[in-house]
């Protein structure tokens, strides 16, 4: 058997198995074995029914049957009874005083049972037990691989992400019919010797076993740490090796005169901050060099990413393209190719970019799904025009417009620069080489890459999905600055809220209503239900609580057209509140929108929370963030109060992976790592370990195809998921 083999070819799965199997990404007999428990269950404690005695606290786990609810007979208390049966006995279970249990629960579900043994012989009950509803019901023992070993003391089991058509227990079954089959026999770890001994990982044989049946919480730690080392190993050699190329190529070097620049820079209507001026040292420095730029600009919300986008852009549209050998220069200066995520923010952008430009003879362009345009137009040359695509590809293609902003639409074929020397990805996470190459084309040089982000992760977070780039921090608002009175808003407490908010309104200012975003069960009918409660609300907000204002709902369903409408209808204040989804269009800049209501604030990391205040920051106004939960759980509440005292989006981040765990962090779920590979991420050594690792092995083994094969390989099917966009 070999991890290529299709599971079918060994085991016999049935269609609705096979076809949900599909669907959580399973085909290959590797793909299960790597598919990991996401937590383990102790079930040391648990009893079988057929064994218990008067008088006993019982754990048992089973199948509910029979219930119905009736009064006692002498007291005439009413009772709610049934039946909890599993496997070994059936047993009748009683509660007092509480008959709607019985009409809470149906026949057949899976629970776990925690309660007193009462009754008399023969007619034993399980008295008021506590009762947790199950999925499935845990690892039958029996058929484990280690039963009849007689000293095993395993207790733990796997818990396995279940999928509608596969149970956790499904899962359990088939990874151990694949061990008894041989699937671990002819094995080999495509991990070096020398670094599992240098870290003490198991090799994968025995971490196979140890993740998906240990008989200790210790072994099942230890190959956790394993697969979780191997997976950021595996990322990291991606980046070392996308990193190598980048390093290797050509590209343009750009000197800049700071005198020059300071021209430019003295236009703005504001000083920059300290922050804003080392960054764009920084990228100078990065642009007179032979290597091309790869850098992370990290800042909140409001810190002025684009005036540093700006400024830098401003010093390659100024330079003017080296002279081929011997080749007389064709004209154009270099270009600057800026992509945002959607429409609305390209547009912004576009926008920003004809201040910062306006009274320079340099042309902006812009494109995007619903159309082109260029800054200046020719009839009015203070405003921009309306030009046909084919038009201004011409002239990004003859290098007549050096800035081309614009979102996606920016990476199609037909777009062509002449000299793209300068890449700004405005919120766009993994941009890989490849893209950055594509966007240059035939241009043998590869362009500078700036890209920027305000999702404030944790240091290990940014060493791993941008292993490949330099980090500049941009950790200082610009002055003046008034920062966000927060409040946690407890069950009862929306009054005073509303009170306040709708003080604001009639005072002038503008509401942000974010309502959480929503899990759809049915993956091919995206934003249906987050459609829905973003209606919900809007309405709600408009019978019960706003009456005479003007609300409106922008959610994912809309086109960006609609979308766009309503930004810009909110943007002239024609709107007074906007609910949204927590998705819906990061970084709008609409000054006048001081307030943001953050419902269901439990449910979102703090780093996250942090981010969607941050859109309030705009302003001179004081702004107000309320973040609305019901939660009464002392532990979420204290959570939520270090928003309150918290100085920035960074510590804020690293408080969600002390506290609350990796898998809850911003930014997880688009970096494509598994839930163990988020995990890993709370392991500052382990990345290192991963990180010093993986840079050796590219440093040493260029041709890592035929030193480790099996890596190349791994690596390799890692790269297409990663630049599958
Ligand atoms: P972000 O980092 O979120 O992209 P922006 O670049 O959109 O932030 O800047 C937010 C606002 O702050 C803009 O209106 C911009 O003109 C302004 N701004 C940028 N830098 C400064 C500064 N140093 N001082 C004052 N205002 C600034
Ligand atoms: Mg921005």
């Amino acid at each position: 058997m070999r991890f290529k083999d299709s599971l079918t070819t060994h085991l016999r799965i049935d269609a609705v198995h096979q076809k949900a199997l599909q669907r959580i990404g399973i085909e290959t007999v590797g793909d299960l074995l790597y598919y990991m428990p996401a937590r383990y269950e102790d079930i040391s404690d648990v009893q079988s029914v057929g064994v218990l005695e008067k008088g006993q606290e019982a754990v048992v786990y089973g199948q509910l049957s029979g219930l119905k609810s009736r009064k006692a007979w002498k007291s005439r208390k009413p009772i709610a009874e049934g039946y909890v049966e599993d496997g070994s006995a059936k047993m009748k279970i009683m509660w007092f005083n509480q008959p709607y249990l019985a009409k809470m629960y149906n026949d057949g579900t899976y629970v776990k049972l925690a309660g007193k043994v009462a009754g008399s012989e023969g007619k034993l009950y399980l008295s008021n037990p506590e009762i947790e509803l199950l999925d499935s019901l845990p690892i039958d023992r029996h058929d484990s691989i280690f039963a009849g070993t007689e000293q095993h003391d395993d207790t733990l089991y796997p818990v396995y992400r279940e999928t509608a058509g596969i149970t956790s227990r499904w899962l359990y079954h088939t990874v151990l019919k694949l061990f008894e089959k041989g699937a671990l026999e002819t094995l080999i770890d495509p991990i070096p010797p020398s670094i599992l001994t240098k870290y003490h990982l198991p090799e994968l044989k025995v971490a196979l076993v140890w993740v998906h049946s240990p008989k200790k919480a210790k072994d099942a730690e230890a190959a956790r740490k394993r697969f979780a080392f191997e997976e950021v190993f595996y990322i990291q050699i991606q980046k070392a090796q996308e990193r190598a190329t980048v390093s290797a190529a050509q590209t343009y070097t750009i000197k800049t005169e700071t005198r020059h620049l300071a021209a430019f820079t003295s236009r703005f209507p504001f000083a920059l901050t300290t922050a804003q001026d080392n960054a764009i040292n920084t990228i100078l420095t990065d642009f007179s060099g032979k290597r091309a730029m790869s850098r992370l600009l990290e800042g909140d919300v409001g810190s002025g990413k684009t005036a540093v986008a700006a400024t830098t852009a401003y010093a390659v549209v100024t330079s003017r393209p080296p002279e081929g050998a011997g080749k007389k220069i064709e004209y154009g200066n270099l270009q600057v190719a800026y992509m945002a995520p959607t429409e609305i923010l390209a547009k912004q952008h576009f926008e920003s970019f004809i201040e910062y430009f306006h009274h320079l003879p340099i042309s902006v362009g812009l494109i995007t799904g619903s159309g082109c345009m260029k800054f200046p137009s020719k009839i009015d040359p203070t405003k921009p025009t309306k030009i046909s695509k084919a038009q201004l590809m011409k002239w990004v293609k003859n290098g007549e417009v050096p800035i081309l902003i614009g979102t996606h639409a920016l990476i199609y074929k037909s777009v062509e620069f002449k000299h793209l020397a300068y890449v700004i990805i405005d919120e766009q996470h993994r941009f890989g080489t490849n893209q950055r190459k594509k966007l240059a084309k035939k241009d043998a040089r590869m362009p500078h890459l700036l890209s920027m982000t305000a999702t404030p992760i944790p240091r290990t977070l940014a060493f791993t999905i941008y292993g490949d780039l330099d980090i500049t921090l941009l950790d200082q608002m610009p002055a003046g600055r008034k920062p966000v009175k927060t409040t946690i808003v407890g069950p009862g407490q929306s009054k005073e809220m509303y009170e306040h908010v709708a003080s604001e309104l009639t005072a002038g200012r503008q509401a942000y209503v974010i309502c959480p975003r929503i899990e759809e069960p049915d993956p091919t009918k995206e934003n249906s239900l987050n459609m829905k409660s973003v209606i919900a609300e809007a309405k709600r907000l408009k019978s019960d609580v706003f009456p005479s204002w003007n609300i409106t709902a922008l959610h994912g369903k809309m086109t960006p057209a609609e979308k766009d409408k309503i930004m810009k209808q909110f943007s002239e204040h024609k709107i007074d509140i906007l609910v949204a989804t927590s998705v819906v269009e990061v970084g709008v800049n609409v000054p006048n929108a001081t307030n943001i209501i953050i419902e269901g604030a439990e449910r979102f990391g703090l780093a996250q929370l942090h981010q969607l205040r941050g859109r309030v920051i705009r302003g001179t106004y004081q702004p107000y963030c309320f973040a609305v939960t019901d939660s009464k759980s002392e532990k979420t509440r204290n959570r939520l109060k270090a928003l309150v005292t918290a100085k920035s989006g960074f510590e804020l981040a690293e408080h969600d992976l002390q506290f609350r765990g990796s898998g809850q962090l911003y930014g997880g779920k688009q970096s494509g790592l598994s839930d163990l590979g988020m995990e890993a991420i709370r392991n500052l050594k382990l990345v290192e370990a991963a990180r010093t690792e993986a840079k050796y092995l590219v440093d040493f083994h260029p041709d890592l195809i035929k030193s480790f094969p099996l890596i190349a390989e791994k690596v390799a099917r890692l790269g297409e998921v990663l630049h599958m966009e």
